[in-house]
């Protein structure tokens, strides 16, 4: 039996028969993963660190100085920000991108449906490749879009001759792509990003999600330097993983110009808040802090990695903060001993997978320790 009580009040699922909901949103359930109240949270990819007394004092700071005119609205094209994640994704990435490429929102969640939004809609047709993000067939679904899902090869490499299919196929507007791939962790090669920009050619976008692209491993190239050479490529990340800063909610996007203005057309008015801007701007400038637990993480992430391989089991080849293992003939169970004993990880991906978000070195501890107990327990059992 779980011991856990939810951190928040779980929705409770009351009859909308009488709901006046469209169709396709009949019997949905909102997405998330359970926010539950453990000691050891390995779920949703978090980083597990915590920010600064240093950065809490100039985040707090800034807020108070933006309190100061909350009766106006913010400024409306974030221009302060745009530049600042400009000079970020600079250094980051050593490429040349221009505040006029970029464009932010809350999360990445929101700029990806502003993306379906501008470029999906009836009678077109958005395109993924599972395993996958699972919030993409929503943005879709949401923004009245067509969703077409293809495969992976088993081992979670992309395959070029489905994809090559599909496109001549389906003839999307849309491909989202994420690279690393969550919840798999495995990067997307160059020359396969490339040839996706041809053949979706300007009848689309491709859209590289690389909300973990911080924790991607020496040698793996940022899909930011094939900006220049395919105007139809758009790049998105996020505060929320290795920035540290998921409590704020600010995504953002690197592509052409043209682009960020035509999502400029489907964007609310003021959707991001002056407290908004304040802290992400806050944050920014103590970027080298936030980011100073990255290659503590890498580490932690590989070392989880060699000890699940030693254990037997199979494991994805991770460029993120988080880790696919199995397999499992019951995951639930397995999932649900974990929670019993602390531990909160994540039922995703394909039947037989969990996965498990790279956590200080005292929660993997935890999390091997329950791992192991489990382990014994369904080999006892002939369960695995
Ligand atoms: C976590 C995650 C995001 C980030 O979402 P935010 O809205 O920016 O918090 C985006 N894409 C993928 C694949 C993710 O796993």
């Amino acid at each position: 039996m779980s011991t856990t009580t939810p951190a928040s009040t779980p929705v409770v699922p009351g009859d909308l028969s009488w709901v006046p909901l469209r169709e396709e949103l009949r019997g949905a359930s909102p997405y998330g993963a359970p926010q539950l109240d453990v000691p050891v949270q390995l779920n949703v990819n978090e980083n597990p660190y915590g920010p600064s007394p240093a950065v809490v004092e100039d985040v707090a700071a800034s807020v108070a100085r933006a309190a100061t005119t909350l009766n106006r609205y913010p400024d409306r094209e974030f221009v302060e920000l745009r530049a600042g994640l400009a000079a970020y994704l600079c250094a980051e990435a050593g490429v040349e991108v221009g505040p006029a490429q970029v464009w932010a929102a809350n999360g990445s969640n929101e700029v990806m449906l502003q993306l379906l939004q501008a470029f999906g809609g009836p009678g077109r047709t958005a395109i993924s490749f599972a395993p996958t993000y699972s919030m993409y067939p929503e943005y879709a679904r949401d923004a009245m879009t067509g969703w077409v899902a293809g495969r992976r090869h088993d081992d979670f490499s992309f395959d070029l001759a489905e994809a090559e299919r599909l496109i001549a196929e389906h003839r999307p507007s849309v491909v989202l792509l994420p690279s690393p791939n969550n919840p798999t962790g495995t990067a997307l090669p160059h020359d396969v990003i490339g040839t996706l920009c041809e053949l979706v050619g300007d009848t689309g976008v491709v859209v590289i999600d690389e909300a973990y692209a911080e924790f991607r491993r020496a040698g793996t190239p940022s899909a930011l330097e094939l900006l220049p050479a395919h105007r139809n490529l758009v790049v998105t990340r996020t505060m929320s993983k290795a920035f540290a800063l998921a409590g704020a909610r600010l995504g953002y996007l690197a592509a052409a110009p043209e682009l960020c203005d035509a999502l400029r057309v489907v964007r609310l008015p003021y959707h991001l808040s002056a407290v908004t801007q304040a802290t992400a701007l806050a944050a920014l400038r103590h970027a080298d802090e936030l980011l100073g637990r990255v290659e503590e993480l890498r580490a932690e992430r590989d070392r989880t990695v060699t000890w699940l391989r030693e254990q037997g089991l199979e494991v994805a080849e991770s460029d993120a903060n988080f880790v696919l293992f199995g397999r499992f003939a019951d995951r639930q169970d397995v999932w649900q001993q974990l929670l019993d004993a602390g531990v909160l990880i994540r039922v995703t991906g394909p039947e037989g997978w969990l996965r498990v978000s790279v956590g200080t070195p005292a929660e993997m501890q935890a999390f091997r320790s329950a791992l192991t107990a489990a382990l014994d327990t369904t080999t006892e059992g002939g369960g695995r």
